[in-house]
């Protein structure tokens, strides 16, 4: 197995890693960092939790100890898709570079032009940005990309989605030919493909298995959800939303609840705040100190329960929670994925609960057949008859072959259907009708560009080719399991 002193990585950032507890490189770091030193351009397939910042990271720190930035000429660019994954790469500058005098700055939304523009006039070594403020700074006419000589791009694949490609592309135009790129993504859609095949030259390709997985550790259910009457819907949601979370009583240590629409997102924390419980929101029309207040909490364990938009969650390094809970199945099933994955890592259990409502039965379909199986059916928690219990657990794998999850899951949809549709309230609280607004109609049919500081998206996702085979093994980190995985999440903060 590769050590991290097999690396060659200077003795600064090697004490800054023995520093902070890490003992072996994982797969990423032990693959890209021998060629980014070497000053070869990097292909990573990776996603968060595989170990990827540091992969970038470290060499960069260790190949810009020498020398110094020129007034407002960066000597390296981190580009990431939104602020908190910036800020997130800059806190990571900051552990590793701890013994090493380098000069960064963050340039993302919601913070003044004014003290950016005063750090990048001293003259900065790392640059890390969001594209569009990025832009708009050189636009300004206060940056010169003329001297990078490292650029990074994380999260490719989410920029993709968040409509950032024509940003991306121009960026590329501005820095030097010369440059070393790193280029980061969690799938090759054919456009993230056309990018690297244009940007990159002849690029150290280096794929770690996919973590994302319906675990086996993760226990699904799904509520098939039928409100009363049609204009109680919304309230009466909410109120099956906490008679799920009491179910679980004090196996629930922290939990993330996930909405399709950032207008759910206030409702929702907003409601169960109402009710008494230890939740708040996170999605990109917040400001960004509380934003990054709330997720500070919610690592810290101060807060138990956040509710989150996909955008505002996905890639955030957050620890492993007991309980995901899908306020609404997502409208894309590879979204399924990533959220109940924040739970059940590394071989603990964790508990994933969807609440499916008629209009989101198609969603659920597509949930099904990515996952090759049938999810099992909720009682009702409100204390109403069943929903549909008889679902099997998990449906043969050859039958979901023979026989499309759409087809099975529309038997259970009609079987669910005939069943009185009540959701009596069962957690005593303030009247419901007392909740906030009430939800819009029809689901958003992406969630939509949140931490984007200037421009709507422009062009959607390339296509859906981020589709998944459905032969693809989920595998995890493969046989390899690195020590901090084993770890818990409040051993690493603290060492
Ligand atoms: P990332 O995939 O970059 O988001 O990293 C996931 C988490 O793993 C972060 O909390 C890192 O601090 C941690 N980490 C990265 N590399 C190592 C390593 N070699 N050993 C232990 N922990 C690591």
């Amino acid at each position: 197995m590769t050590k991290f002193s097999d690396l060659k990585l200077g003795p600064k950032v090697q004490k800054a890693i023995d520093e902070a507890g890490y003992e072996t490189p994982t797969p990423i770091q032990a693959q890209a960092i021998p060629a980014a030193l070497e000053g070869r351009d990097v292909l990573g397939i990776a996603q968060t939790g595989t170990g990827k910042t540091a992969s970038f990271t470290l060499p960069m720190i260790t190949q810009l100890a020498r020398g110094r930035a020129k007034a407002r000429m960066p000597r390296s660019l981190v580009l990431a898709p939104t602020r908190e994954l910036a800020a997130q790469v800059a806190e990571n500058f900051d552990t590793y570079a701890k013994h090493v005098k380098l000069t960064k700055a963050l340039l993302i939304g919601g913070v003044s032009f004014k003290e950016q523009d005063q750090l990048i006039d001293k003259g900065v070594d790392v640059l890390i940005a969001t594209p569009g403020r990025l832009l708009d700074h050189f636009e300004r006419g206060k940056l010169l990309l003329t001297d990078v000589k490292i650029m990074v791009v994380d999260e490719a694949d989410r920029m993709l989605d968040m409509g950032f490609i024509p940003d991306i592309e121009r960026i590329f135009s501005l820095v030097p030919f010369t440059r070393q790129t790193l280029f980061f993504s969690a799938t090759m859609a054919p456009e993230i493909e056309r990018i690297t095949n244009t940007f990159l030259s002849n690029p150290h390709r280096v794929e770690v298995a996919r973590q994302a997985t319906a675990s086996e550790t993760i226990d699904q259910g799904v509520l098939m959800f039928r409100a009363s009457r049609r204009d109680r819907q919304a309230s009466e949601k909410r109120n099956a939303l906490r008679a799920l979370i009491d179910a679980e009583g004090d196996g629930l240590t922290n939990a993330i609840v996930f909405c399709n629409r950032k207008t759910d997102v206030d409702i929702v924390a907003k409601s169960l705040k109402k009710y008494g419980y230890d939740a708040a929101p996170i999605h990109g029309d917040l400001d960004q100190s509380q934003r990054t207040r709330t997720l500070d909490g919610f690592r810290a364990g101060e807060l138990r329960i956040l509710v989150a938009s996909d955008v505002a969650a996905r890639g955030l390094d957050v620890p492993s929670v007991s309980h995901v809970f899908n306020f609404d199945v997502p409208s894309h099933a590879e979204d399924y994925i990533h959220r109940i994955g924040r739970t059940g890592r590394a071989g603990r259990a964790g508990k994933a609960i969807t609440i499916c409502q008629t209009s989101d039965e198609r969603n659920l379909d597509d949930v099904e057949r990515l996952l090759e199986k049938q999810i099992a059916r909720l009682a009702d928690p409100t204390g109403s008859a069943p929903a549909s219990t008889d679902a099997p657990e998990i449906a043969d794998p050859a039958e979901a072959e023979a026989k499309p999850a759409r087809n099975r899951s529309r038997s259970s949809r009609s079987r669910s259907r005939s069943t009185p549709a009540d959701t009596t309230v069962a957690a005593p609280g303030p009247a419901e009708s007392a909740d906030p607004a009430p939800t819009p109609p029809e689901p958003e049919a992406r969630p939509a560009p949140e931490q984007h500081d200037r421009r709507p998206p422009s062009g959607g996702r390339g296509g859906g080719s981020r589709g998944r085979g459905q032969n693809d093994q989920v595998i995890g980190m493969g046989d390899h399991l690195p020590g901090f995985i084993e770890k818990s999440f409040e051993e690493r903060m603290s060492s």
